[in-house]
């Protein structure tokens, strides 16, 4: 029998995808892993499911308890669904400017939305350090206890990658990978991955794929955290060294602006069959840039996060496309959404 056991059971173990188009361009592999096949369709099922399991296990979270975190909207997701699915209560603090569809989603999921204002992350009414409080309160009043997941800090979320998603790519690629690349949310898949690989082969190349907006790429190329200009993806552009950053050093840093990146992910849709959010085609799109730097011949790995079905107000949206001055393909013109 060939059967997953409930929603935990069938996170992770996903299929590893040669990106045809992108590849032949290249001269190199390029794969990438579809993280949008978990069962609750992003990458962060694996982190919340992995910060829920170590909290379980180091005797944190009785059943009924609460789990609250700060989120863009896809660790929310997966939060909630394996909070269902091992029965807690999940809270969630997210920025009023994320995507409806997301709202919806994590509210359709059973999550209980606090809405706050966008702002950035030293001001004390940030949606993290609001979860952070939140979850302080409920600890001391819920009978139950609470936990704040904090996927920025806790590092049970690069450990989840560290023995999921890192040996899984080894293991497709029969050790023949030999680079990863990916943007950063939490870093959590770019440093737990890159940790696996390198343990493996040393020679493995890591490389980053960040938004404008955000401040690592400013960082691996010359130590200092600087962020300038904006993109549209949700979910990455960090402007920190977050606890699962610590101590991870990066071959391969490449800004990736959205002029270069969504042509790629409407590509992916167009030619490849892909229906993907917007930090997927900045992860494929530096999977270009290091085939390159690379050269030919080379097995290259990153990963496609999520659905771009969360997206169809914005990255799907024409008339969103032409108020933030980005081009909108003539096929999506065309289907008048
Ligand atoms: N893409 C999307 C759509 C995401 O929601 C996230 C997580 N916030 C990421 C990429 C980045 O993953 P990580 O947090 O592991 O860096």
């Amino acid at each position: 029998m060939q059967v997953r056991d409930g929603f935990v059971g069938t996170v992770g173990t996903t299929p590893l995808i040669r990106l045809n188009r992108v590849s032949e361009e290249t001269g190199c592999e390029i794969y990438g892993k579809a993280e949008f096949l978990n069962p609750g369709g992003s990458v962060k099922d694996r982190a919340a499911w992995a910060i829920i399991k170590d909290a379980e296990e180091r005797g944190k979270l009785r059943p009924g308890g609460v789990v609250v975190e700060g989120t863009a909207g896809n660790t929310g997701i997966g939060l909630a669904l394996v909070g269902n699915a091992r029965g807690y209560r999940t809270v969630i603090v997210i920025p009023e400017t994320q995507s409806q569809e997301k709202k919806d989603m994590l509210r359709i999921c059973g999550a209980e939305l606090r809405e706050v204002p966008a702002v950035p992350y030293r001001d004390p009414n940030n949606y993290v350090h609001v979860s952070g409080r939140l979850a302080e309160e409920l600890a001391a009043s819920d009978p139950n206890g609470a936990i704040w997941a904090q996927q920025f800090d806790n590092t049970a979320n690069r450990q989840g990658h560290y023995e999921t998603t890192g040996q899984e790519i080894w293991e497709q690629t029969d050790g023949g990978v030999d680079g990863f690349i990916c943007a950063v949310g939490t870093g959590g898949t770019l440093a737990g991955v890159a940790h696996a690989l390198r343990e493996k082969n040393p020679n493995v190349k890591i490389g980053l794929a960040d938004p404008p907006g955000a401040a690592l790429y400013s960082y691996y190329t010359t130590g200092e955290l600087k962020a300038e200009g904006s993109s549209i993806s949700e979910g990455i552009g960090q402007g920190r060294i977050t606890g699962n950053l610590e101590g991870l050093t990066v071959d391969h840093p490449f800004q990736i602006p959205d002029e270069e990146s969504l042509p790629v992910t409407y590509d992916l849709l167009e030619h490849g069959g892909l229906l993907l959010g917007a930090s997927s085609g900045v992860n494929v799109a530096g999977a270009m840039r290091m085939a390159r730097e690379m050269g030919p011949g080379h097995t290259i790995v990153t990963i496609l996060c999520d659905w771009g079905t969360r997206y169809t107000s914005k990255l799907f949206n024409p008339a969103f496309l032409h108020d933030k001055g980005l081009p909108a393909p003539r096929w999506l013109e065309q289907a008048g959404t």
